[in-house]
């Protein structure tokens, strides 16, 4: 793969500063691994401690066998006292932990050696770490981890947020749509909260940084991107689009052997990403649905938000020690372990994914053409359970209750729901046009891959 730096450009150095959570984290491995692939020198800085196993176990396996262009810099974080945060949730703690720190990156920024070309940070600490990067005289660069639709929503809402306290049931994003206020993250209902806090000065600071990176792709989010880049929704800087990023191959974890014995296209997986655990009676739900639905499935179960806390939970624990395991024998596997998503996405036998829309998760179905069935959970997940609809990756009944509703979804239409997604072959076959666009869009003299080469080559020419 020949590097994209034009004639009289020099090595760009880029320094990526990712935040808290796998779904972080990754977009932030995969553009270190395609900056290295296209010529760049990468620091990837790490805040130290990481908040789960999960963030520990994969930094170390991609710095152990990442390319000799991409090096480590561990920036150890001060104390953080959480006691008086207004929230609980220990991936927003972890951000406000790092943000807190922001000032010490100033002299590790300042003494790299060569000298940076930019410095590229997760959405969620840049209003804190922007003005720590100019101080230096570096461009400051953003990478958004989610859908160009919530990029829309998170640029709108600082100006916005104030309708909220009134009696309107939409929230209007110019230049998106007006959004039902129940699809928009939890907390951003409540002014005081901290992620509310956070996303608000976060923002605000997007209107200000020298470029804002998306691992979206014109032919899924080209309206929206072209909305963003017209200033429809606020006077932004570029919008680039770099997605799909792919994904960086794990060396260590083990295949999933019973998938081989499965036929092409019959298995639905089920997975709720890295952070979002059900509730006990859901889980019993979800189970009675797979059961009913007759249908093949791999089912990544997860009863806790961090992993660390899952040590000790027994599967038939956590799904009713009713004999359900004994009774799906030979037609369902459920796991409690990581499992290599991306390989179980790329499985011949998978034929449909119940995904809770976690945007890495949206990007990888649509990389494999694996329709999905959205059951948002939290967060940008209803905005990007959105977009799957929107562009042709899968459907989304958007009666189903989320976090914080009191009703469950019952087993009964959950079955209905899988039997439609990998009940027969056209149904599973529909994403492959989506996967086939994505694909393209990565490819050299595809439109993301276009994008990216001129930000490298504009990083070559600054320094
Ligand atoms: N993932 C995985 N195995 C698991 C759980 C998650 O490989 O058992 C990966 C998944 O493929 C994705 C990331 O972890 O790349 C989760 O990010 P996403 O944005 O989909 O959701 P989040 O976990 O942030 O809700
Ligand atoms: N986000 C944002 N500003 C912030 C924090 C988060 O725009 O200050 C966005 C970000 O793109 C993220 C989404 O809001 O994908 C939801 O945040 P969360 O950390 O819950 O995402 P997850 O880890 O579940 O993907």
């Amino acid at each position: 793969m020949s590097p994209p730096t034009a004639e009289g450009a020099r090595t760009p150095r880029v320094a990526l500063l990712p935040s808290a959570g796998m779904g972080h984290l990754t977009p932030f491995l995969r553009l270190a691994a395609v900056l290295a692939a296209r010529g760049c020198d990468v620091t990837l800085i790490t805040p130290h401690p990481v908040v789960s196993a999960a963030e520990a176990r994969h930094i170390a396996a991609f710095l152990a066998s990442a390319s000799p262009r991409v090096r480590s810099l561990e920036f150890r974080l001060l104390p953080f006292d959480a006691a008086s945060a207004t929230s609980t949730d220990p991936f927003f703690l972890q951000f406000e932990a790092i943000r807190r720190s922001a000032h010490l990156l100033g002299p590790l920024l300042a003494s790299a050696c060569p000298a940076l070309s930019a410095v590229v940070t997760d959405v969620s600490l840049i209003s804190a770490v922007a003005p720590v990067v100019a101080a230096v005289g570096l461009p400051n660069y953003v990478i958004f981890t989610s859908s160009a639709a919530m990029l829309a929503l998170c640029v709108a809402f600082p100006s916005a947020s104030a309708s909220l306290g009134g009696a309107a049931d939409t929230f209007e994003v110019p230049g998106l749509a007006a959004l039902p206020i129940n699809w928009l993250p939890q907390p951003l209902r409540d002014p005081g909260n901290l992620f509310t806090t956070q996303f608000v000065e976060n923002g605000r600071e997007l209107t200000r940084v020298d470029g804002i990176m998306i691992n979206t792709w014109d032919a899924l989010e080209g309206e929206t991107l072209a909305a963003l880049n017209a200033g429809a929704v606020a006077h932004l800087p570029p919008v680039i689009p770099v997605g799909p990023l792919p994904p960086v191959k794990p060396r260590s974890i083990p295949g999933i052997p019973w998938l081989d014995d499965q036929p092409e296209r019959s298995v639905v997986y089920v997975s709720f990403g890295s952070r979002t655990a059900l509730s006990a009676e859901q889980i019993r739900e979800l189970g009675a649905g797979l059961e009913k639905s007759g249908c093949r499935f791999l089912w990544a179960a997860k009863s806790k938000k961090v992993d660390k806390e899952d040590d000790g939970v027994v599967l038939e624990e956590l799904l009713g020690d009713d004999g359900f395991l004994r009774r799906m024998e030979g037609r369902g596997l459920v796991v409690k372990d990581w499992v290599d998503q991306d390989a179980v996405l790329a499985h011949p036998a998978v034929g449909g994914f119940l995904c809770h829309c976690g945007w890495n998760s949206v990007t990888e179905a649509a990389i494999h053409g694996v329709r999905v069935l959205a059951w948002p959970r939290h967060g940008d997940q209803r905005l990007n359970a959105w977009v799957v609809e929107r562009g042709g990756l899968g459907t989304w009944p958007t009666e189903w209750s989320w976090e914080g509703d009191a009703e469950l979804v019952s087993g009964e239409e959950i079955a209905r729901r899988v039997r439609e997604l990998v009940g027969s072959p056209d149904a599973s076959d529909a994403a492959a046009p989506v996967g086939e666009e994505a694909v393209r869009a990565a490819e050299a003299c595809g439109s993301s891959r276009k994008a990216l080469d001129e930000l490298i080559e504009k990083w070559g020419r600054q320094l």
